[in-house]
């Protein structure tokens, strides 16, 4: 009798742990985000964002026009920071680089789960903004990268707190410098925090679906060294101008693969500096990306040969400089991870029928390759990006800042 008991325990045991480590579906996350966005607490929250329209956009409007090239944040983070005070969030401090963080303690026992929005923008300081609102739309340079995302920071903060929702885990708010750049400000923060992270959302860009991966980015200006010479010099050697054509003409034969996504462009070109001279130096430049570091390795290797190859055919030498170079930010079988089924489920929720794609090229892809789960999405759908004339719809924004908010919660947890 004892000892069927016993064994009765240990079957159910069996069961409950193989039901807990069983793959959940993203089917069974939309019924867990349908229960979550049903309660009263949560309603409570998306009724402030529909009675605070005005607020949002003056708040947003605000942010804008506190001009932030990258290095030079400090005074746009000045004014976020002192919101985050009104919000009684913990922990707001700058980081060594000058990352804005700020904390919403959970009650214990959840995940970290951290949301950054750049704070820099692409635009030459000194530059006076203006922001303007027409036909549904607002214009100003930087309105929508990526200050909607900060307002949607902003505005899910004020949201949960009026509402009185307490998450279980962690929300870690980080409003980063550098974006545009470097990445310096989210690469500075992971390195420091890596281990701390269970998962990483970068607001950049966006709206209806969002990535999971990032995209590898690598820049080289090649160059044809000959002996140069007058026009009317023997020949060969020829300019250095011929074994450039040649290779051109055949790099770009190669088969570029469109799975996975793969680009490849020579954009700029140069040889002597004058009419009556052979180049001794001709350069050309090849942007070359994709999503599978094994695709560009693949292609480097045959522009290498036919570098070689022309250059041994016209008796020159070949120089390589690497302007840049970023990998992919791949994560094996990220695509299937709690992360991405959770975010898909939250988006469907929403209405949204969301694009998931992994040529994301963000704060993300810094997480990315520190191995921490990280997506990239935004709140609203805008135009224009680094230029002058960017814009964004105005009403979209509120039901993406309701996004965003859904996924805080469902990821952090609630009780
Ligand atoms: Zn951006």
């Amino acid at each position: 009798m004892r000892k069927s008991i016993y064994s009765l325990v240990l079957l159910l045991l069996v069961l409950t742990t193989a039901a807990f480590t069983q793959v959940k579906t993203v089917a069974d996350y939309i019924n867990e985000v349908r229960i979550l966005s049903d309660r009263a607490d949560l309603k409570a929250a998306d009724l402030y964002v529909d009675r605070n329209h005005e607020s949002i956009l003056r708040e947003w409007i605000t942010i804008t026009e506190i001009n932030a090239p990258s290095g030079q944040e400090q005074q746009r983070a000045k004014y976020i920071e002192s919101l985050l005070r009104k919000y009684h969030l913990d922990d707001i401090h700058y980081d060594s680089v000058g990352n804005l963080i700020g904390v919403r303690k959970g009650t214990g026992g959840g995940p970290v789960i951290v949301f950054d929005a750049h704070l820099d923008t692409v635009f030459q300081p000194g530059l006076e903004i203006k922001a303007s609102v027409r036909d549904g739309k607002i214009y100003a340079p930087g309105i929508g990268d990526d200050t909607r995302n900060i307002e949607a920071l902003l505005a899910t903060i004020r949201a949960l707190n009026e509402a009185r929702i307490k998450t279980k885990g962690d929300l870690v708010f980080v409003f980063t410098v550098q974006e545009e750049t470097t990445m310096n400000g989210a690469k500075a923060y992971v390195n420091e925090n890596k281990g701390k992270i269970d998962q990483y959302i970068a607001l950049d860009g966006g709206y209806e679906g969002f990535t999971y991966a990032g995209i590898g980015i690598n820049w080289y200006r090649h160059h044809f060294i000959g002996p140069g010479g007058h026009t009317r010099s023997q020949t060969p050697p020829y300019s250095a101008t011929l074994p450039l054509a040649r290779a051109i003409d055949r790099i770009y034969q190669l088969k570029v693969p469109a799975r996975p996504s793969s680009n490849l462009n020579i954009g700029m070109l140069g040889g002597s500096e004058v009419v009556n001279a052979k180049a001794s130096d001709a350069w050309f430049t090849v942007d070359l990306r994709s999503t599978s570091n094994e695709v560009i390795g693949d292609l480097e290797k045959q522009i290498q040969t036919i570098l070689d190859e022309e250059a041994a055919r016209a008796g020159m030498k070949v120089k390589t400089d690497i302007i840049s170079a970023s990998p992919a930010a791949v994560i094996p079988g990220h695509r299937e991870s709690y992360l991405v089924r959770m975010s898909e489920a939250v988006h469907r929720v929403m209405g949204f029928e969301p694009p998931i794609t992994n040529a994301g090229s963000n704060n993300s892809s810094a997480a990315l390759r520190e191995g921490i789960s990280s997506i990239s999405t935004g709140a609203g759908p805008c135009d224009g990006a680094h230029s002058l004339a960017e814009n964004c719809e105005i009403e979209p924004l509120y039901k993406g800042i309701k996004k965003v908010m859904l996924l805080e919660v469902a990821l952090a947890g609630v009780q």
